[in-house]
């Protein structure tokens, strides 16, 4: 039996008619796990002893009430978890036991989710491959010699590689939809301030926001109608009704109105995934929905915009790894700002070190003005561009990444390339709506490409409606990865 062959809802049955234990999902969780992590290498710390233990509890009550429960799950290691250690991937925080769960988890346990343990990213969520990792390189379950995208690399192959059910990722320029699209599954970044922030640590605070990855559509709608919600310890947070989305499920889409951004699809796009788009058009046709094309002059600059903003926010955010508050602390110093030279010159690895140097240029001086403010008057630009298309469209579809996945080793050196495979997913974050990456299809080499939907804010609804309907009408999330000389 494997975890990949059923859905939290079936699973859910299976526990009621008690034709299979939260035990023995455990078990296969770790078993596979065993067989495939020292390839894929998805994970950084395992929670086993807790996860069995919390297995055990709930056979013993046998009630399994929860919405999750019994379900086997990963964290991306940027989210608290209360006494478990939280790196971010980076030796900066190589011994940091957070005293608290964030709010998210809190929410996970409560729904009786079992945590199996805490995944890969790229150090503090800044790249696009999880090979800034301090610590590991994650890899791309259907072929290892390509990276999983990132930067959460690591929740993406977790599921992917069936060693899991669900997981949460984080994403401030498509850190969940881009390697959810590498990896062939599903993930969503919900509408700014639906998922609370409290534990999530901050890479960029305007545009961060958790959100889960899983095999299907319809677990991911269960996973986050569990983890939103409005919490005060969250300032962002926005106080409304979270809607049962995985109950409202419906492949009824007659009458949809897609708007498909001339932008998306431009010269920069790699062949494949924009084949693989116009097929998706077709089927939405099929389905009963209308497309047109339209264009969003501003996205242009949404790049820019991006990198202005999250390298600006990022040196801010990263300001408290001083080696007092937070993090590592170097042994041999001279003064007080000696100390806090070494502890950060020790503890962060070449990449947030160059982002910590131009993000703290763009906030000095005149830069400010040129650069940090003037991003923020562009993001509203292309916010106000986005709200336009949604007076007359429901959703608005592309491709989730410019190319195919790459393989490991091929960008790291080209911070340039690296940002390319971001273009198409940052204008989500800036404007704060929700987006979604499903499976749209596979390369000729067998890699797989992902379909993104954005939605009005809070439209997260409709956007689910859309990709199940997609989803259920071809098969591409029925194909799996061979791993370990074995199908997962
Ligand atoms: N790849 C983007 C970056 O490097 C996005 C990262 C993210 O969403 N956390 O900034």
């Amino acid at each position: 039996m494997s975890l990949s062959n059923y859905t939290i809802k079936q699973i859910e049955e299976m526990l009621h008619k008690g034709e299979i234990s939260a035990t023995e999902l455990v078990d296969l969780s770790y078993k596979q796990i065993e067989a495939v992590d020292g390839e894929v290498e998805a994970f950084l710390s395992l929670n086993e002893e807790n996860a069995r233990e919390q297995a055990k509890k709930l056979d013993e009550a046998k009630s399994y009430e929860g919405k999750l429960s019994g379900i086997p799950g990963a964290i991306k290691d940027n989210i608290t978890t209360k006494g478990i250690a939280t790196t971010c991937a980076s030796k900066m925080l190589e011994n940091f036991d957070p005293l608290y769960d964030a709010t998210l988890v809190e929410k996970t346990n409560e729904q009786e989710a079992i945590m199996i343990g805490k995944v890969n990213l790229d150090e503090f969520a800044m790249g696009s491959s999880t090979e800034t990792s301090a610590f590991k390189k994650t890899k791309n379950p259907w072929n290892t010699e390509y990276v999983p995208g990132g930067s959460s690399g690591g929740s993406a192959a977790s599921v992917a590689a069936g060693e899991v059910m669900f997981s949460i990722g984080t994403d401030t320029g498509g850190s969940i939809r881009q390697p959810a699209a590498f990896c062939g599954v599903v993930g969503m970044k919900p509408t700014y301030g639906l998922v609370s922030r409290f534990g999530v640590v901050a890479m960029a605070p305007s545009l961060d926001q958790a959100g889960p990855i899983t095999r299907t559509v319809e677990d991911n709608a269960r996973v986050l109608e569990v983890i939103a919600g409005h919490d005060r310890r969250d300032m962002t947070s926005v106080n409304r009704d979270v809607p049962a989305y995985s109950e409202n499920l419906s492949q009824e889409i007659k009458g949809l109105k897609i708007a498909v951004p001339k932008e998306f699809l431009s010269e920069g796009v790699d062949p494949e995934v924009k084949e693989s788009v116009e097929n998706a058009l077709q089927m939405y046709e099929l389905l009963g929905a209308t497309w047109e094309t339209v264009s969003l002059p501003h996205l242009a600059y949404s790049d820019a915009t991006y990198y202005a903003i999250a390298y600006s926010e990022g040196a801010s955010s990263l300001a408290r790894y001083d080696g007092v508050s937070f993090g590592h602390r170097a042994s041999e110093f001279t003064d007080v700002i000696d100390m806090y030279k070494r502890s950060r010159s020790e503890g962060f690895g070449d990449e947030i070190k160059r982002r910590l140097l131009i993000g703290t240029t763009f906030l000095s001086g005149e830069h400010n003005e040129a650069i940090f403010r003037k991003a923020q008057k562009v993001r509203t630009l292309i916010a106000r561009d986005f709200q336009a298309a949604f007076e007359k469209f429901d959703i608005i579809i592309g491709p989730t990444t410019a190319t195919p996945p790459f393989k490991l080793g091929e960008t790291i050196e080209d911070p340039l390339k690296l940002q390319m495979s971001d273009l198409l997913a940052v204008p989500a974050n800036l404007a704060g709506l929700p987006a979604l990456s499903v499976p749209c299809g596979f390369t000729e080499d067998g890699l797989p490409l992902g379909l993104q939907i954005i939605g009005n804010h809070f439209a997260e609804q409709t956007i689910y409606n859309a990709a199940y309907a997609y989803e259920q009408a071809t098969n591409h999330h029925k194909k799996r990865p061979v791993i370990g000389g074995a199908e997962v």
